[in-house]
Protein backbone atom coordinates (compact mmCIF):
# COMPACT_ATOMS: atom_id res chain seq x y z
CA UNK A 1 0.00 0.00 0.00
CA UNK A 2 1.37 3.65 -0.90
CA UNK A 3 0.45 7.04 -0.02
CA UNK A 4 -1.42 7.43 -3.35
CA UNK A 5 -3.38 4.11 -3.46
CA UNK A 6 -4.77 6.03 -0.35
CA UNK A 7 -6.28 8.34 -2.41
CA UNK A 8 -4.43 11.61 -1.76
CA UNK A 9 -3.99 14.46 -3.72
CA UNK A 10 -0.65 15.15 -5.76
CA UNK A 11 0.51 18.09 -3.33
CA UNK A 12 -0.53 16.17 -0.47
CA UNK A 13 1.43 13.56 -1.77
CA UNK A 14 4.40 15.97 -2.64
CA UNK A 15 4.71 17.31 1.22
CA UNK A 16 4.47 13.47 2.63
CA UNK A 17 7.34 12.64 0.25
CA UNK A 18 9.49 15.47 1.08
CA UNK A 19 9.09 14.45 4.98
CA UNK A 20 10.61 11.09 3.71
CA UNK A 21 7.82 8.77 4.21
CA UNK A 22 8.25 6.04 1.68
CA UNK A 23 4.35 4.30 3.13
CA UNK A 24 1.56 4.65 5.20
CA UNK A 25 2.02 3.52 8.92
CA UNK A 26 -0.69 0.81 9.96
CA UNK A 27 -2.50 3.33 12.03
CA UNK A 28 -2.79 6.07 8.31
CA UNK A 29 -3.57 2.69 6.29
CA UNK A 30 -6.53 2.15 8.18
CA UNK A 31 -7.88 5.08 9.13
CA UNK A 32 -7.08 7.32 5.71
CA UNK A 33 -9.71 6.21 3.70
CA UNK A 34 -12.62 6.24 6.66
CA UNK A 35 -11.72 9.85 7.59
CA UNK A 36 -11.76 10.48 3.32
CA UNK A 37 -14.92 9.10 3.13
CA UNK A 38 -16.28 11.43 5.80
CA UNK A 39 -16.68 8.41 9.03
CA UNK A 40 -16.59 9.47 12.56
CA UNK A 41 -13.59 7.30 13.64
CA UNK A 42 -12.38 6.33 17.34
CA UNK A 43 -8.59 5.32 17.06
CA UNK A 44 -6.59 3.60 19.45
CA UNK A 45 -3.06 4.72 18.77
CA UNK A 46 -0.17 6.27 20.75
CA UNK A 47 1.88 8.92 20.05
CA UNK A 48 4.66 7.08 17.69
CA UNK A 49 2.20 5.47 14.96
CA UNK A 50 2.03 8.40 12.72
CA UNK A 51 -1.27 9.41 13.95
CA UNK A 52 -0.90 12.97 13.37
CA UNK A 53 -0.70 12.08 9.77
CA UNK A 54 -3.22 10.04 9.93
CA UNK A 55 -5.85 12.55 10.48
CA UNK A 56 -4.24 15.59 9.40
CA UNK A 57 -3.57 14.25 5.69
CA UNK A 58 -7.60 13.01 5.00
CA UNK A 59 -8.77 16.57 6.66
CA UNK A 60 -6.54 18.49 4.37
CA UNK A 61 -7.43 17.06 1.49
CA UNK A 62 -11.06 17.57 2.77
CA UNK A 63 -10.52 21.19 3.51
CA UNK A 64 -8.70 21.97 0.24
CA UNK A 65 -11.07 20.33 -1.77
CA UNK A 66 -14.34 21.96 -0.74
CA UNK A 67 -15.63 25.76 -1.25
CA UNK A 68 -15.52 28.19 1.80
CA UNK A 69 -16.36 31.54 1.74
CA UNK A 70 -13.95 34.16 1.65
CA UNK A 71 -13.11 34.83 4.95
CA UNK A 72 -12.28 31.55 5.54
CA UNK A 73 -14.18 30.29 8.73
CA UNK A 74 -12.88 27.84 10.75
CA UNK A 75 -14.01 24.29 9.50
CA UNK A 76 -10.96 22.02 11.35
CA UNK A 77 -10.11 22.12 15.01
CA UNK A 78 -7.57 20.15 16.52
CA UNK A 79 -7.84 19.94 20.57
CA UNK A 80 -4.57 18.36 22.41
CA UNK A 81 -4.43 18.13 26.00
CA UNK A 82 -0.49 20.01 26.19
CA UNK A 83 1.34 23.16 24.38
CA UNK A 84 4.15 20.99 23.20
CA UNK A 85 1.89 18.53 21.62
CA UNK A 86 -0.55 21.80 20.05
CA UNK A 87 2.65 22.97 18.79
CA UNK A 88 4.24 19.45 16.94
CA UNK A 89 0.64 19.32 15.45
CA UNK A 90 0.62 22.48 13.96
CA UNK A 91 3.98 21.98 12.87
CA UNK A 92 3.15 18.82 11.03
CA UNK A 93 -0.31 20.72 9.65
CA UNK A 94 2.11 23.18 8.09
CA UNK A 95 4.27 20.91 6.53
CA UNK A 96 1.69 18.33 4.84
CA UNK A 97 -0.16 21.74 4.04
CA UNK A 98 2.66 23.64 2.46
CA UNK A 99 1.56 22.74 -1.09
CA UNK A 100 -2.46 23.48 -0.33
CA UNK A 101 -4.04 27.28 0.00
CA UNK A 102 -4.69 26.31 3.78
CA UNK A 103 -4.37 28.59 6.25
CA UNK A 104 -3.06 26.90 9.84
CA UNK A 105 -2.98 28.06 13.00
CA UNK A 106 -2.32 27.26 16.90
CA UNK A 107 -3.42 28.61 19.84
CA UNK A 108 -2.05 27.54 23.41
CA UNK A 109 -1.99 29.16 26.98
CA UNK A 110 1.86 30.89 28.68
CA UNK A 111 2.27 32.97 26.00
CA UNK A 112 0.34 36.05 25.42
CA UNK A 113 -3.45 35.92 23.01
CA UNK A 114 -2.53 39.29 21.43
CA UNK A 115 -0.91 37.59 18.22
CA UNK A 116 -3.34 34.67 18.42
CA UNK A 117 -6.62 37.34 18.37
CA UNK A 118 -5.01 38.60 15.30
CA UNK A 119 -4.64 35.38 13.78
CA UNK A 120 -7.57 33.87 13.78
CA UNK A 121 -8.84 37.18 12.90
CA UNK A 122 -7.61 37.05 9.81
CA UNK A 123 -9.07 33.59 9.18
CA UNK A 124 -7.78 30.27 9.55
CA UNK A 125 -9.17 26.92 8.10
CA UNK A 126 -7.65 24.52 10.72
CA UNK A 127 -6.34 25.32 14.41
CA UNK A 128 -5.06 23.22 16.50
CA UNK A 129 -5.55 24.03 20.23
CA UNK A 130 -5.42 23.77 24.06
CA UNK A 131 -9.00 23.64 25.27
CA UNK A 132 -8.60 26.15 28.10
CA UNK A 133 -7.23 28.60 25.53
CA UNK A 134 -9.95 28.29 23.15
CA UNK A 135 -12.73 28.52 25.14
CA UNK A 136 -10.61 32.09 26.53
CA UNK A 137 -10.47 33.08 22.92
CA UNK A 138 -13.72 32.39 21.97
CA UNK A 139 -15.35 34.26 25.51
CA UNK A 140 -13.46 36.91 23.68
CA UNK A 141 -15.21 36.37 20.27
CA UNK A 142 -12.03 36.17 18.74
CA UNK A 143 -12.96 32.46 17.34
CA UNK A 144 -16.43 31.05 16.56
CA UNK A 145 -17.05 26.97 16.34
CA UNK A 146 -20.32 27.69 13.62
CA UNK A 147 -18.84 26.29 10.68
CA UNK A 148 -16.73 23.61 11.98
CA UNK A 149 -16.84 20.40 10.06
CA UNK A 150 -14.26 18.29 11.26
CA UNK A 151 -13.69 17.55 15.18
CA UNK A 152 -10.06 15.97 16.34
CA UNK A 153 -9.38 15.14 19.46
CA UNK A 154 -6.04 14.33 19.86
CA UNK A 155 -5.15 11.89 22.86
CA UNK A 156 -8.34 12.07 24.36
CA UNK A 157 -7.32 10.11 26.93
CA UNK A 158 -4.96 12.50 28.55
CA UNK A 159 -7.06 15.28 28.03
CA UNK A 160 -9.93 13.85 30.35
CA UNK A 161 -6.57 13.23 32.80
CA UNK A 162 -6.05 16.86 32.76
CA UNK A 163 -9.65 17.56 33.99
CA UNK A 164 -10.80 19.08 30.19
CA UNK A 165 -13.97 17.37 29.96
CA UNK A 166 -16.07 20.22 30.85
CA UNK A 167 -13.95 22.70 28.81
CA UNK A 168 -14.52 19.92 25.64
CA UNK A 169 -18.15 19.46 25.84
CA UNK A 170 -18.61 23.34 26.11
CA UNK A 171 -16.56 24.37 23.23
CA UNK A 172 -18.77 21.19 21.05
CA UNK A 173 -21.85 22.92 22.64
CA UNK A 174 -21.04 25.60 20.11
CA UNK A 175 -20.60 23.47 16.83
CA UNK A 176 -22.84 22.37 14.51
CA UNK A 177 -24.79 19.10 15.20
CA UNK A 178 -23.65 17.66 11.91
CA UNK A 179 -19.80 17.56 11.61
CA UNK A 180 -17.63 14.56 11.45
CA UNK A 181 -15.54 13.50 14.47
CA UNK A 182 -12.64 11.57 14.92
CA UNK A 183 -11.14 10.60 18.67
CA UNK A 184 -8.01 9.15 19.19
CA UNK A 185 -7.12 7.90 22.55
CA UNK A 186 -3.73 5.13 23.76
CA UNK A 187 -6.26 3.83 26.15
CA UNK A 188 -10.16 3.14 26.54
CA UNK A 189 -11.45 3.81 30.02
CA UNK A 190 -15.24 3.76 30.68
CA UNK A 191 -14.81 7.76 30.51
CA UNK A 192 -13.37 8.07 27.48
CA UNK A 193 -15.76 5.32 26.32
CA UNK A 194 -18.52 7.34 27.45
CA UNK A 195 -16.84 10.87 26.05
CA UNK A 196 -16.72 8.87 22.41
CA UNK A 197 -20.53 7.72 23.06
CA UNK A 198 -21.97 11.39 23.47
CA UNK A 199 -19.94 12.79 20.78
CA UNK A 200 -19.17 9.92 17.44
CA UNK A 201 -22.09 9.05 15.43
CA UNK A 202 -21.55 5.37 13.67
CA UNK A 203 -17.66 5.35 14.56
CA UNK A 204 -15.67 2.77 12.74
CA UNK A 205 -12.86 1.63 15.57
CA UNK A 206 -9.05 1.62 14.20
CA UNK A 207 -6.49 -0.34 16.16
CA UNK A 208 -3.24 -0.52 15.22
CA UNK A 209 -1.60 -2.53 18.59
CA UNK A 210 -3.60 -4.15 21.25
CA UNK A 211 -4.79 -2.21 24.10
CA UNK A 212 -1.55 -0.85 26.60
CA UNK A 213 0.58 -3.01 24.40
CA UNK A 214 4.38 -1.67 24.55
CA UNK A 215 5.76 -0.78 21.22
CA UNK A 216 7.58 -3.93 19.89
CA UNK A 217 10.65 -3.27 19.52
CA UNK A 218 11.21 -1.93 23.56
CA UNK A 219 13.34 -3.84 25.39
CA UNK A 220 12.69 -3.36 28.78
CA UNK A 221 15.38 -4.03 31.47
CA UNK A 222 15.25 -3.35 35.22
CA UNK A 223 17.95 -2.55 37.55
CA UNK A 224 17.66 -2.89 41.15
CA UNK A 225 19.06 -0.35 42.71
CA UNK A 226 19.30 1.81 46.42
CA UNK A 227 17.20 4.95 45.61
CA UNK A 228 20.02 6.63 47.32
CA UNK A 229 22.04 5.81 44.67
CA UNK A 230 19.89 5.69 41.63
CA UNK A 231 21.69 9.27 40.56
CA UNK A 232 24.40 7.29 40.65
CA UNK A 233 23.88 4.70 38.66
CA UNK A 234 22.39 7.22 36.15
CA UNK A 235 25.94 9.07 35.74
CA UNK A 236 27.69 5.74 35.52
CA UNK A 237 25.06 4.10 32.58
CA UNK A 238 25.01 7.45 30.74
CA UNK A 239 28.39 7.90 30.82
CA UNK A 240 30.01 4.41 30.47
CA UNK A 241 27.70 3.95 27.60
CA UNK A 242 27.96 7.28 26.11
CA UNK A 243 24.35 7.93 25.85
CA UNK A 244 24.09 11.03 23.66
CA UNK A 245 20.29 11.64 24.24
CA UNK A 246 17.96 9.88 27.34
CA UNK A 247 14.49 11.23 28.51
CA UNK A 248 14.24 10.45 32.27
CA UNK A 249 11.59 10.04 34.06
CA UNK A 250 10.68 11.27 37.67
CA UNK A 251 7.54 11.51 39.71
CA UNK A 252 7.91 14.50 40.66
CA UNK A 253 8.84 18.41 39.73
CA UNK A 254 11.45 18.77 42.24
CA UNK A 255 12.52 15.52 41.81
CA UNK A 256 12.98 16.54 37.94
CA UNK A 257 14.95 19.31 39.01
CA UNK A 258 16.74 18.00 41.95
CA UNK A 259 18.22 14.93 39.40
CA UNK A 260 18.64 17.75 36.57
CA UNK A 261 21.16 19.62 38.97
CA UNK A 262 23.19 16.98 40.02
CA UNK A 263 23.73 15.61 35.95
CA UNK A 264 24.62 18.97 35.49
CA UNK A 265 27.43 19.24 38.02
CA UNK A 266 28.69 15.19 37.02
CA UNK A 267 29.36 17.65 33.70
CA UNK A 268 26.22 16.12 31.89
CA UNK A 269 24.32 18.23 30.17
CA UNK A 270 20.59 18.38 31.01
CA UNK A 271 17.48 20.02 31.58
CA UNK A 272 14.16 19.63 33.37
CA UNK A 273 10.47 19.78 31.76
CA UNK A 274 7.23 20.40 33.72
CA UNK A 275 4.49 21.64 34.96
CA UNK A 276 6.39 24.42 36.61
CA UNK A 277 8.61 25.14 33.87
CA UNK A 278 7.42 28.81 31.93
CA UNK A 279 6.31 27.54 28.20
CA UNK A 280 9.91 29.44 26.95
CA UNK A 281 11.93 27.09 29.17
CA UNK A 282 10.16 24.21 28.43
CA UNK A 283 9.90 25.24 24.24
CA UNK A 284 14.10 25.89 25.09
CA UNK A 285 14.62 22.55 26.82
CA UNK A 286 13.07 20.78 24.32
CA UNK A 287 14.49 22.20 21.21
CA UNK A 288 17.55 21.87 22.72
CA UNK A 289 17.41 18.18 23.57
CA UNK A 290 16.14 16.96 19.87
CA UNK A 291 19.44 19.05 18.39
CA UNK A 292 21.36 17.30 20.62
CA UNK A 293 22.29 20.44 22.72
CA UNK A 294 21.33 18.73 26.17
CA UNK A 295 22.28 15.03 26.35
CA UNK A 296 19.18 14.40 29.26
CA UNK A 297 15.79 15.73 29.27
CA UNK A 298 14.33 15.26 32.69
CA UNK A 299 10.53 14.98 32.95
CA UNK A 300 7.60 14.42 34.48
CA UNK A 301 4.50 12.27 33.31
CA UNK A 302 2.11 15.33 32.32
CA UNK A 303 5.16 17.45 30.61
CA UNK A 304 6.91 14.56 28.83
CA UNK A 305 2.99 13.13 27.09
CA UNK A 306 2.86 13.70 23.38
CA UNK A 307 6.45 14.89 22.67
CA UNK A 308 7.66 13.78 19.34
CA UNK A 309 10.84 13.25 19.57
CA UNK A 310 11.52 10.22 16.86
CA UNK A 311 14.45 7.33 17.28
CA UNK A 312 15.00 8.31 20.89
CA UNK A 313 17.48 5.23 21.98
CA UNK A 314 17.10 5.54 25.51
CA UNK A 315 13.87 5.98 28.02
CA UNK A 316 14.96 5.61 31.81
CA UNK A 317 12.13 5.58 34.42
CA UNK A 318 14.61 7.34 37.36
CA UNK A 319 11.07 6.40 39.33
CA UNK A 320 8.78 3.96 38.79
CA UNK A 321 5.26 5.97 37.63
CA UNK A 322 2.44 4.46 40.50
CA UNK A 323 -0.11 4.77 38.00
CA UNK A 324 1.18 1.35 35.54
CA UNK A 325 -0.55 3.00 32.25
CA UNK A 326 1.83 6.04 32.77
CA UNK A 327 5.01 3.34 32.21
CA UNK A 328 3.26 2.35 28.78
CA UNK A 329 3.00 6.55 27.95
CA UNK A 330 6.39 7.02 28.72
CA UNK A 331 8.01 4.31 27.12
CA UNK A 332 6.19 5.45 24.02
CA UNK A 333 8.92 7.84 23.42
CA UNK A 334 10.92 4.92 22.57
CA UNK A 335 11.37 2.51 19.79
CA UNK A 336 9.38 4.80 17.78
CA UNK A 337 8.64 4.62 13.88
CA UNK A 338 10.49 1.50 13.98
CA UNK A 339 13.48 1.97 15.47
CA UNK A 340 14.38 -0.16 18.65
CA UNK A 341 14.53 1.23 21.68
CA UNK A 342 15.35 0.56 25.54
CA UNK A 343 13.56 1.12 28.75
CA UNK A 344 15.44 1.31 31.53
CA UNK A 345 13.93 1.79 35.17
CA UNK A 346 15.58 2.16 38.81
CA UNK A 347 13.76 0.24 40.80
CA UNK A 348 14.48 0.12 44.76
CA UNK A 349 12.67 -1.55 47.21
CA UNK A 350 9.85 0.63 47.60
CA UNK A 351 8.60 0.45 44.42
CA UNK A 352 8.49 -3.25 43.18
CA UNK A 353 4.80 -2.98 44.18
CA UNK A 354 4.62 -0.58 41.06
CA UNK A 355 6.50 -2.91 39.21
CA UNK A 356 4.14 -5.92 39.48
CA UNK A 357 1.79 -3.59 38.69
CA UNK A 358 3.28 -2.46 35.21
CA UNK A 359 3.76 -6.26 34.75
CA UNK A 360 0.42 -7.38 35.19
CA UNK A 361 -0.82 -4.74 32.37
CA UNK A 362 2.42 -5.58 30.19
CA UNK A 363 1.25 -9.28 30.74
CA UNK A 364 4.81 -9.51 30.63
CA UNK A 365 8.13 -10.07 33.03
CA UNK A 366 10.60 -7.20 33.23
CA UNK A 367 14.11 -8.32 32.74
CA UNK A 368 16.15 -7.15 36.26
CA UNK A 369 19.51 -6.67 36.77
CA UNK A 370 21.63 -5.75 39.63
CA UNK A 371 24.86 -4.18 38.33
CA UNK A 372 28.01 -5.13 40.62
CA UNK A 373 28.94 -2.41 43.37
CA UNK A 374 25.22 -1.18 42.59
CA UNK A 375 23.90 -4.22 44.80
CA UNK A 376 20.28 -3.26 46.79
CA UNK A 377 20.74 -3.17 50.35
CA UNK A 378 17.00 -0.90 51.26
CA UNK A 379 15.00 -3.35 52.77
CA UNK A 380 11.65 -0.29 52.82
CA UNK A 381 8.41 -1.92 52.38
CA UNK A 382 6.71 -1.63 48.55
CA UNK A 383 4.49 1.19 48.45
CA UNK A 384 0.77 0.30 47.29
CA UNK A 385 0.65 1.14 43.53
CA UNK A 386 -2.86 2.53 42.11
CA UNK A 387 -3.85 -0.67 39.77
CA UNK A 388 -5.76 1.81 37.15
CA UNK A 389 -5.28 5.91 36.48
CA UNK A 390 -8.50 6.69 38.61
CA UNK A 391 -7.34 5.15 41.66
CA UNK A 392 -4.54 7.38 42.02
CA UNK A 393 -6.33 10.62 40.92
CA UNK A 394 -7.54 13.05 44.18
CA UNK A 395 -4.71 11.38 46.51
CA UNK A 396 -2.57 13.58 48.01
CA UNK A 397 0.65 12.78 45.80
CA UNK A 398 3.62 15.17 47.52
CA UNK A 399 4.79 17.00 44.33
CA UNK A 400 3.83 14.81 42.33
CA UNK A 401 1.89 15.41 39.42
CA UNK A 402 -0.48 12.34 39.00
CA UNK A 403 -2.94 13.30 40.80
CA UNK A 404 -6.58 14.72 39.33
CA UNK A 405 -5.89 17.68 41.68
CA UNK A 406 -2.24 18.52 40.18
CA UNK A 407 -3.54 17.14 36.75
CA UNK A 408 -6.35 20.28 36.96
CA UNK A 409 -4.04 22.72 37.98
CA UNK A 410 -1.55 21.17 35.29
CA UNK A 411 -4.56 21.76 32.53
CA UNK A 412 -4.80 25.56 34.46
CA UNK A 413 -1.21 26.24 33.50
CA UNK A 414 -1.66 24.83 30.09
CA UNK A 415 -4.24 26.87 28.77
CA UNK A 416 -6.03 29.29 30.57
CA UNK A 417 -3.70 32.88 30.42
CA UNK A 418 -6.42 35.01 30.97
CA UNK A 419 -6.16 34.82 34.85
CA UNK A 420 -2.75 33.37 34.61
CA UNK A 421 -0.24 34.89 33.85
CA UNK A 422 3.36 33.29 32.34
CA UNK A 423 6.30 33.40 35.32
CA UNK A 424 8.77 34.66 32.59
CA UNK A 425 8.13 35.99 29.12
CA UNK A 426 8.21 33.68 26.67
CA UNK A 427 12.11 33.59 24.73
CA UNK A 428 10.28 33.81 21.37
CA UNK A 429 8.02 36.84 20.07
CA UNK A 430 6.05 36.82 17.06
CA UNK A 431 5.07 33.90 14.41
CA UNK A 432 8.03 32.12 15.02
CA UNK A 433 10.00 29.59 15.93
CA UNK A 434 9.38 25.70 15.66
CA UNK A 435 5.38 26.75 15.89
CA UNK A 436 5.42 27.78 18.70
CA UNK A 437 2.96 30.35 18.79
CA UNK A 438 0.09 30.99 16.46
CA UNK A 439 0.84 31.65 12.65
CA UNK A 440 -0.02 32.03 9.69
CA UNK A 441 0.27 28.43 7.61
CA UNK A 442 0.76 29.71 4.10
CA UNK A 443 2.50 33.36 4.82
CA UNK A 444 5.91 31.80 6.85
CA UNK A 445 8.54 29.70 4.84
CA UNK A 446 8.04 26.29 5.02
CA UNK A 447 9.90 25.54 8.51
CA UNK A 448 12.96 23.41 8.53
CA UNK A 449 12.78 19.58 9.51
CA UNK A 450 13.67 19.47 13.15
CA UNK A 451 15.36 16.27 13.01
P1 LIG B 1 3.08 10.70 15.58
O1 LIG B 1 2.62 9.36 16.10
O2 LIG B 1 2.06 11.34 14.73
O3 LIG B 1 3.59 11.57 16.69
O4 LIG B 1 4.33 10.43 14.60
C1 LIG B 1 5.52 9.88 15.08
C2 LIG B 1 6.68 10.09 14.13
O5 LIG B 1 6.54 9.25 12.98
C3 LIG B 1 6.81 11.51 13.63
O6 LIG B 1 8.17 11.88 13.72
C4 LIG B 1 6.38 11.44 12.18
O7 LIG B 1 7.06 12.39 11.40
C5 LIG B 1 6.77 10.02 11.79
N1 LIG B 1 5.91 9.44 10.74
C6 LIG B 1 4.59 9.63 10.55
N2 LIG B 1 4.14 8.90 9.50
C7 LIG B 1 5.20 8.23 9.00
C8 LIG B 1 5.38 7.32 7.92
N3 LIG B 1 4.38 6.95 7.15
N4 LIG B 1 6.62 6.84 7.70
C9 LIG B 1 7.66 7.20 8.52
N5 LIG B 1 7.56 8.06 9.56
C10 LIG B 1 6.34 8.57 9.81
Amino acid sequence: MTFKDLGLSDSILKAVEEKGYTKPSPIQEKAIPHILKGKDILASAQTGTGKTAGFTLPVLQYLSETKHPKYRPLRALVLTPTRELAAQVYDNVREYSKYLNIYSAVVFGGVKATKQIATLKRGVDILVATPGRLLDLHDQKAVSFKRVDVLILDEADRMLDMGFVRDINKIISFMPAKRQNLLFSATFSNDIKKLAAGILRNPVSVETAPQNSTAKKVTHKVYKVDKKRKTELAIKLIKDNNWSQVLMFTRTKHGANKLTQKLIKAGISAAAIHGNKSQGARTKALKNFKENTIKILVATDIAARGLDIPLLPHVINYELPNVPEDYVHRIGRTGRAGAAGEAISFVCSEETEYQNEIEKLLQEKLKSTILEDFEPTDTAPPKRAATQSKKSFGKKNKGGENSRDSNKKRAAETSSTSKRKPKRKPHFKGNKPNGATSGRGRTGAPKKKRF
